[in-house]
């Protein structure tokens, strides 16, 4: 049986013209690395879900990308951080919100989902749970970058709650995630985020809901998406790849395309997905300029992309 790994670092308005040569460079670096510590589990014979809980911790330790150590500013000067993993294997799931401080809000949502009798913590509690199974903390330090800073600053002066960005005109979604098929037959998605910048009120994305931006079956496919989570958690989007292949029978890569170049166009959503099927073929599509992503399969074929 054969093994295959897709990631994604975020979707959005992302041009050649405004990212420099440099920074091309280091993108390409941390999700090739990503890539290398999915594909080292799975290579090993080591199952869907570890393989996309490495590739996961991996974007979120580097401060490139919205998620972990990258997390944008919330309204309140605050990291608020969301994550969630499925096992297609099982249909078991784990997912967090509004956490701080937690190193990798992935590695909670896993061990909520193999070891608490619940699938969904959020802030204080999950926090606390975090604790009691011995989880890495990091201080508010540890999430500060001078980037997510300057766009807070700019969100607050023009009033605006932003999707990750650089500019108000350079709109991109910097939210990781990871699919991968074992070679024993079972797949997984896990997807964590930093949310958007200047979000109030405790406001939570698609990415911690199962079905919209995380869903794994082993009957069908595993999918992660990144963009405008308002209108994925309205279209259910992950479920709903999973269940024109289900109930349409549809391929992979035509039930992706069905819901992000058509349904979610047509609703206004900006944004892609990376979803995997059990056969293990790859699909990694997006309405939007740009999505930083890659893949690896048993042929050890690792490829970077960030543009159309
Ligand atoms: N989907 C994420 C959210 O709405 C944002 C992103 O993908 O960057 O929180």
């Amino acid at each position: 049986m054969t093994y295959s790994l897709a990631i994604h670092g975020g979707a959005g308005t992302i041009l050649r013209s405004q990212i420099t040569q440099e920074d091309e460079v280091k993108y390409n670096h941390a999700l090739h690395d990503a890539l290398v510590a999915g594909n080292d589990v799975l290579i090993k014979g080591g199952n869907a879900v570890e393989a996309v809980a490495a590739s996961v911790v991996s974007l979120e330790n580097c401060p490139l990308f919205n998620a972990g150590k990258g997390s944008v500013f919330s309204n309140e000067w605050k990291h608020e951080m969301d994550a969630s993993i499925m096992d297609g294997n099982n249909l078991q799931a784990g997912a967090v919100s509004m956490l701080h401080n937690v190193k990798n809000p992935v590695l909670l949502a896993k061990e909520i989902m193999q070891n608490s009798e619940h699938v969904y913590l959020c802030g204080e509690g999950a926090e606390r749970y975090a604790r009691q199974q011995g989880l890495s903390f990091e201080p508010d330090e540890y999430f500060f970058t001078h980037l997510r800073k300057e766009q807070l600053e700019e969100a607050l002066r023009d009033n605006k709650i932003m999707l990750d960005h650089r500019t108000a005109k350079d709109r991109k979604f910097g939210t990781v995630g990871a699919v991968a098929r074992d070679i024993h037959g079972n797949i997984a998605a896990a997807t964590s985020t930093g949310g958007m910048t200047n979000k109030k009120f405790n406001r939570i994305g698609d990415s911690p809901i199962i079905g919209a931006g995380t869903y794994a079956n082993n009957h069908t496919c595993a999918v992660s998406c990144t963009g405008h989570g308002e209108y994925f958690i309205r279209g259910v989007v992950a479920y709903d790849v999973s269940c024109l292949m289900e109930y349409k029978g549809m391929s992979l890569m035509q039930a992706c395309e069905k819901v992000i170049l058509e349904k979610q166009v047509k609703l206004g959503g900006e944004g892609g997905l990376i979803a995997v099927d059990n056969a293990g073929n790859l699909a990694l599509i997006f309405n939007s300029e740009g999505m930083y992503r890659g893949y690896v399969t048993e042929k050890k074929d690792f490829k970077t992309d960030i543009y159309k």
